[in-house]
């Protein structure tokens, strides 16, 4: 059967039909362009904008009939013209492409946009124009900057200390190699600095950590104002700074920049919400590249030897690294292992030097003077020891030894009718110890020494380290009915009103006053000025290292109360005290 030829009439209904269709489309296609919340244009192949969606009015902030106008080119800021222009040629030749610019909006603005274009083509593959797309990106942006951001402040917070915001101590090593290459290339020279602020753990401790925090920020804040904004200054630990110094020409220009730190930071530090002023001082060791070391490993462990070395010889200095200082250290390295076994090897002794009543003469105690038989070296004092044997902690161990010892030898001299006062040397780190008071306890037991025989002295020093833990002691102490004697006395920073209140019963003068009594004004001043103090606190008063005939006559006369020292008693065995009180009977 074959199909019915088509009539005018069904001809024409049938092109109604498609015409209507066309409409309809075109209709649909007319609203999506007109309502696409992204931005389309159509361009001539050259740019120039012959339709503009709602959208990319309004991302340009212009009226569609003023887009049209004008080409894309001028929408977009001069410095992404050429980009744009770029992209149409590169659309005009088939391809489809994209691009990201800054859009001009009429108010000024500069938009991020992403644009995206396709050529048109006619029935015969020929470009009749262009079909872009334009998409605000702003949000995109935000968020990348954000993240960008975010990665900043990390990365920073990996490589910056907190609290200071200075270099850590990784930071400060990739600086310290980037500074050592550099100077290699140009044959200079590097100086490292390592500074270590005094006593900071007092400070800490006494005044509480978010004190001691607002401190170091002082500190970091004071180094850094000290040096060239080229310099790096690193926080490498709790209380460590270091500097590295480039393009210096030799040491004496390191140091000469270490003593600049060191008086910026001797300045007293105002803290807390009262503004109490702390006293400060530093110790900095300096090692030089490429004297002192080549590799940063290297000049770091020889700035510390020599920061180290500032310490010892008394803080509050500069120390530059030598091989002696090197040599020193080793030496200690080896003192501290050969400490830990010394009372075991029953290699400690103790001498008992004379104290003397001042008004007349007679022996009325001993301090106890630890000593270490070396097996090679000899008798050692305990300046040759008793430092390190405070940073290692073994102190502990030696000074409960001393301890345990001078009240069984005291025990001894009581039963032999001689009452004497003993005076035992307490470590500012054993005061400290939690067990402190109980073990104290304990010898008294062991020993049976009645506790008021027991003298125990302690260091200005000792008051600053863990004030709290530090006081609770000495008031336990008292209860025990041990006398606590303030050794040293004049040389640290006890305030008068604090003196008032600690429950001690005796101040002891530093030798180094007593040494200049009585041709230097100052001295006999100070030692005057103790004793008058000590009287009118009911304290008694007793002075170290009296020497000469003169010494004793002045400190007697000024009324003190007890004397000791090599003129009138050398430290000695205790047979040697048997023998004197033997003879004084
Ligand atoms: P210190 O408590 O000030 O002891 C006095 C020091 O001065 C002793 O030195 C003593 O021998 C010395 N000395 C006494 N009279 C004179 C004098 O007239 N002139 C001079 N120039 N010096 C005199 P030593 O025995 O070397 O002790 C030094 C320091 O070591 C002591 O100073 C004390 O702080 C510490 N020490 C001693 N024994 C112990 C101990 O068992 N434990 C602790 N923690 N420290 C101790």
């Amino acid at each position: 059967m074959s199909a019915e030829p088509a009539t005018p009439a069904s001809q024409s209904e049938d092109l109604l039909r498609l015409h209507d269709a066309l409409a309809l489309s075109n209709l649909k296609y007319k609203n999506l362009f007109e309502l696409a919340p992204v931005g389309y244009l159509f361009l001539t192949p050259v740019g120039q904008v012959q339709e503009a969606n709602l959208a990319a009015a309004r991302l340009f902030g212009q009226p569609g009939a003023l887009l049209t106008r004008s080409n894309v080119q001028v929408f977009v800021r001069n410095e992404d013209r050429a980009a744009v222009r770029a992209h149409l040629q590169r659309v005009t030749t088939g391809e489809s492409d994209a691009l990201e610019v800054r859009a001009l909006h009429s108010d000024g603005r500069q938009v991020p946009v992403s644009i995206r274009s396709t050529a048109i083509l006619d029935a015969e593959g020929v470009v009749a124009g262009l079909h872009m797309a334009v998409m605000d990106i702003s949000s995109h942006k935000d968020a990348e900057m954000e993240l960008r951001r975010a990665r900043d402040h990390l990365q920073h917070l990996a490589h910056h200390d907190p609290l200071t915001a200075l270099p850590n101590r990784s930071l400060f090593a990739d600086r310290l190699r980037q500074a050592l290459m550099r100077a290699q290339r140009r044959m200079s020279c590097v100086a490292l600095l390592f500074i270590d602020i005094d006593r900071f753990k007092f400070i800490n401790d006494s005044l509480g950590h978010q004190v001691g925090d607002q401190f170091l920020c002082e500190i970091a804040r004071r180094i850094r104002a000290s040096v060239r904004a080229v310099d790096t200054v690193a926080r490498i630990g709790g209380d460590e700074f270091t500097v590295i110094l480039e393009r210096i020409d030799h040491r004496g220009q390191a140091e000469e920049v270490a003593r600049k730190i060191l008086d910026a930071l001797r300045l007293p530090v105002a803290l807390g919400s009262q503004g109490h002023r702390v006293p400060v001082s530093s110790s900095i060791g300096i090692a030089m590249y490429p004297e002192d070391g080549t590799s940063g490993e290297e000049l770091f462990l020889h700035a510390d030897t020599a920061m180290f070395a500032a310490k010892e010889q008394g803080r509050d200095r500069v120390e530059s690294f030598t091989s002696a200082l090197d040599e020193r250290l080793s030496g200690r390295v080896a003192i501290e292992s050969e400490l830990r076994n010394v009372a075991a090897d029953g290699q400690l002794r103790l001498l008992y030097q004379p104290q003397f009543d001042g008004s007349n003469g007679r022996i009325v105690g001993v301090e106890a003077l630890l000593r270490w038989q070396h097996p090679v070296r000899g008798l050692l004092r305990p300046a040759e020891f008793i430092d390190v044997a405070e940073d290692s902690g073994l102190i502990e161990q030696l000074g409960l030894w001393a301890l345990r010892q001078a009240c069984r030898q005291g025990r001894l001299w009581h039963e032999r009718g001689h009452s004497l006062q003993i005076a035992v040397n307490i470590s500012t780190r054993q005061l400290a110890l939690p067990a402190f008071v109980d073990d104290l306890a304990a010898v008294l037991r062991e020993s049976r020494l009645p506790a008021d025989a027991l003298e125990l002295e302690i260091t200005e020093n000792a008051l600053l380290a863990n004030a709290e833990v530090v006081l609770a002691h000495l008031h336990d102490m008292r209860a025990l009915g041990v006398q606590v004697v303030l050794a040293n006395f004049g040389t640290g920073l006890s305030s008068l009103g604090r003196l008032r209140r600690l429950p001690i019963a005796k101040l002891k003068i530093d030798g180094s006053f007593v040494q200049g009594i009585p041709h230097s004004q100052g001295d006999s001043d100070v030692a005057r000025a103790i004793i008058s103090m000590a009287r009118d606190f009911a304290l008694t008063v007793a002075s170290e290292g009296v020497e000469s005939p003169e010494q004793r006559a002045f400190l007697e006369a000024s009324g003190c109360n007890l004397l000791q020292g090599y003129g009138l008693g050398r430290p000695l065995p205790a047979g040697g005290i048997d023998a004197l009180l033997d003879a004084s009977r």
